[in-house]
């Protein structure tokens, strides 16, 4: 990379795309949040895809010099088949067979490269972020859902089929409980955000008691605000978080002795739980995984924050697994 290169990002969330410009360094030039629509289906990722174009186009006009961009980087909640640059399947937005790539490359002549959040998020940390320095790296989003990228041997892995390191649907109880991907006893059915306030719910409906019941109704109460009661000792919310960290734990050990990464990277809105959350975590896995490891293998957070995925998504044509994946192909 030549100084002075710049990378257009776009981290698509489920309410919201965050476009960003990003520098050799990872440095966010410009960004802009823009929300995106969730509640149809190929007509409306159309729609969503044109807001896309336009908001970047008035990101780059707002830069006082114009810049020359590099490439493109597009990130999704879902499924991607890299090769064509589609979106097989993003849930979240109710998106299926979406051809982003080629979408983009009617408005932009540059190599242009869609991949999963979760994967664009690792890059970012791998680059500039927890895991740089490292060769072989697991980054685990814990949030909605719980997704992970990994990069092995300096470059992204996504398996044959391209769905590689979906920890969240990992399985840590028999005939457990149903997740969303149709199957039960996966991670995510214990551990993310909607499952933890699922499984609150659920046992305040079985008659449990809770003291956030005394200021809040049932369905009001958030994730956060479970978090927030176990801090204040509610003893169904400390319950039903410290059965997610002791799930989650099982399936980080199944990852980290599997994988035998150098670091696992914690991301995504719950990995900002420290006490309650990553610390457990942290220690139970430490007391899991393969002796071996233990003193091996870094467990620790994300540094880039909200903006791994976009800085990693604006990063992913460098990526060496993206040869052959961009369209019209790099020259760098
Ligand atoms: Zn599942």
């Amino acid at each position: 990379m030549s100084p002075g290169e710049i990378y257009l990002g776009i981290d698509i969330g489920g309410t919201k795309t965050n476009i960003g410009l990003v520098d050799t360094k990872g440095t966010v030039l410009a960004q802009r949040r823009i929300p995106t629509s969730t509640n149809a289906h190929c007509q409306s990722a159309e729609q969503d895809l044109q807001s896309i174009i336009q908001g970047t186009q008035e990101l780059i006009t707002e830069l006082n010099s114009k810049p020359t961009i590099r490439s493109i980087g597009i990130g999704v909640p879902g499924t991607v088949d890299r090769s064509l640059g589609e979106v097989v399947f993003a849930p979240n937005l109710n998106w299926r067979h979406v051809p982003i790539r080629d979408f983009f490359a009617k408005t932009f002549d540059l190599p242009i490269c869609v991949g999963q959040d979760t994967e664009a998020a690792a890059w970012g940390e791998f680059l500039f972020g927890a895991g740089r320095d490292m060769r072989d790296i697991a980054c685990i989003t814990i949030g909605t859902g719980i997704g992970c990228g990994l990069v092995i041997g300096g470059q992204l892995y996504k398996g044959r089929f391209g769905t590689a390191g979906e920890i969240g649907h990992t399985m840590v109880e028999k005939a457990g409980l149903a997740c969303n991907c149709g199957r039960s006893g996966c991670a995510e059915a214990y551990a993310s955000g909607t499952a933890i306030l699922k499984r609150f719910r659920e046992a305040v409906q079985a008659g449990q008691k809770s003291s956030l019941l005394q200021h809040m109704e049932l369905d009001k109460i958030t994730t956060r605000d479970i978090f927030s009661g176990a801090k204040a000792h509610d003893l169904l919310s400390e319950a039903v978080i410290k059965d997610a960290v002791e799930y989650l734990s099982m399936a980080l050990t199944n990852l980290v002795n599997l994988m035998c990464p150098e670091a696992v990277i914690l991301s995504g809105g719950i990995s900002q739980q420290r006490e309650l959350f990553v610390n457990p975590l942290i220690e139970q896995t430490y007391a899991r995984m393969y002796s071996v490891l233990v003193d091996k293998v870094k467990i620790t957070t994300a540094e880039l924050g909200t903006n791994a995925p976009l800085i990693g998504a604006a990063m992913l044509c460098k990526d060496p697994s993206y040869q052959g994946s961009m369209g019209k192909e790099g020259k760098s």
